[in-house]
């Protein structure tokens, strides 16, 4: 098969990728191949089957049309301080352009035009007063939410968009393999039906964006094709799930806390990151290992609030294998939870000992996870992770006071193993000619807003070739 543009992976930065080359007026042949399945046949059993059951060949959650974002809480960040490291590749300036351009391509499919996080700067001043005398830092992000229903609303409208445009997509065609020779990328090889046949696309330009999901494999290729890279970061920590009547003030001033710290003795990085109010906890499956994530509806909504404290970790010689790493603490999770998501309530992280089923009803808040089984989060978690969790979640209680309640719930694994950073031009460009990265699997973004704006800068770079 031959194509003039192929794009790997049809999460938000491979279809942004698409959409901006259409408003354009290119007039190339776009081919997009995508693992998962079109956006309207996605479906997650679990609303049935109250519990993982694992769904083979692919999670529907993180594979399919819209990527990770179909079925994600669609919290646009719209500052160019959250979701990545674009701003060190393009500029702050550029990056908030391209973020606010994207921004009015979500509007224009139906996005909310409500934005938290705007028009209250008394409160937020209040609040971050606060975080100084806690020693953290407040970012300010104002949000726009999807929701989970809207979101795959509106990622439906854009299938159906690229569709009626000529966009071939091919779903359900996993790429096992790039054509790379003499440093030139030619095209990739495609697997169908679980790998019953094998095509190769030719193609000029190959543009790959498997996101988080596609991190391991392309960690893989770039050792294999000598794609230059280097070691990302790997967040590790937990999902923190509290009554919102704890944190009901920032929920409704800013919808999200974005607070970092750098607690001792290690100080390194600690954030909040992706909070739901009214939210459900939920579990997502990445080949064999179940992490745990969190998202929220626009209209149905639990008495919790959940959010995830995240460390970065950064690794120096001779180690180079974050996301093994990361693989490593949630399988060693998954083995002690007996395959489920691991819950445990603060007071008994402190006390040293575990937290038993039963326990979990004594308190005021119940776990939004329901398969989610009591246990002993600290005996897979490295020390120096555990200390830096429990130092960070003090400061924030002195932010927001009973966040440190020994009945508040932590959930792991809680891991974000992004890609290997591959090393790019401001054009995009890898160091193998005629191949692109993008979105999270490039190791440059990690948010929606942030994979979406680098796809519409692919778009447009792609078109001045
Ligand atoms: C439950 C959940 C909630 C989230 N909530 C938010 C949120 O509220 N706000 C926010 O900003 N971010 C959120 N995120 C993160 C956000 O979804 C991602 O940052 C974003 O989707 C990244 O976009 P992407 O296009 O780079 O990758 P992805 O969205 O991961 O898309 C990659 C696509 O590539 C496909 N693929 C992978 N490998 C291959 C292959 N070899 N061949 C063919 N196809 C392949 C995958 O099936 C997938 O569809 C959430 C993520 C999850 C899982």
């Amino acid at each position: 098969m031959k194509t003039d543009i192929l794009i790997i992976g049809a999460g938000p930065a491979g279809i942004f990728t698409a959409l901006e080359l259409i408003k354009i007026g290119n007039r190339k042949k776009i081919t997009l191949v995508e693992k998962g399945k079109p956006i309207e046949k996605r479906h997650c059993p679990k609303s049935e089957t109250r519990k993982c059951v694992d769904c083979k060949p692919n999670c529907h959650i993180t594979s399919g049309f819209a990527g990770a974002g179909a079925f994600s809480d669609g919290k646009l960040s719209l500052s160019f301080e959250v979701g990545g490291d674009l701003p060190s590749l393009l500029g702050d300036f550029f990056t908030q352009e391209l973020i606010d351009y994207t921004d009015s391509i979500y509007l224009s499919f139906g996005a909310d035009e409500h934005v938290e996080g705007r028009g209250k700067e008394e409160e937020i001043k209040d609040i971050r007063k606060r975080a100084i005398k806690a020693g953290l830092k407040l970012v300010d992000c104002p949000i726009r939410h999807l929701g989970t229903e809207k979101a795959q609303d509106l990622y439906f409208s854009i299938q159906q968009f690229l569709g009626q445009n000529g966009v071939e997509m091919l779903f359900e065609c996993q790429c096992s393999d790039l054509i790379i020779k003499d440093g030139v990328c030619t095209g990739a090889l495609i697997e169908e039906k679980a790998g019953a046949k094998t095509t190769q696309i030719t193609a000029e330009h190959i543009v790959i964006a498997t996101g988080r999901g596609g991190a391991a494999w392309l960690e893989r290729q770039c050792a294999i094709h000598d794609i230059h890279h280097k070691s990302g970061t790997v967040d590790i920590g937990v999902r923190v799930e509290v009554r919102s009547e704890i944190i009901e003030h920032i929920n409704e001033v800013l919808y999200e806390s974005k607070l970092i710290g750098y607690p001792k003795p290690f100080k390194n990085k600690v954030r909040t990151f992706c909070q739901n109010p009214g939210g459900f906890v939920s579990q997502e499956n990445y080949d064999d290992l179940s992490v745990v994530n969190g998202h929220s509806y626009k209209n149905l909504k639990s008495d919790n609030t959940n959010l995830a404290i995240l460390c970065s970790h950064n690794f120096t010689e001779p180690f180079n294998q974050p996301i093994a790493f990361a693989k490593r603490i949630g399988e060693l999770t998954n083995m002690l939870g007996g395959g489920r998501i691991m819950v445990q309530r603060y007071g008994d992280v402190l006390d040293g000992k575990r937290t038993w089923q039963d326990e979990l009803s004594k308190s005021n808040i119940k776990p939004s996870l329901p398969d989610a089984v009591a246990g002993d989060i600290t005996f897979a978690m490295p020390y120096r992770t555990m200390t830096n969790i429990i130092n960070f979640i003090e400061a924030v209680d002195l932010v927001v006071p009973g966040f440190a309640s020994a009945e508040t719930l932590l959930y792991s694994p809680e891991l974000k193993f992004y890609s290997n950073k591959v090393k790019m031009t401001p054009d995009l460009k890898t160091s193998v000619a005629g191949l692109y990265c993008l979105g999270d699997s490039s190791g440059w973004t990690r948010g929606l807003m942030m994979a979406s704006s680098m796809g519409v800068l692919m778009g447009r770079k792609l078109s001045e070739i």
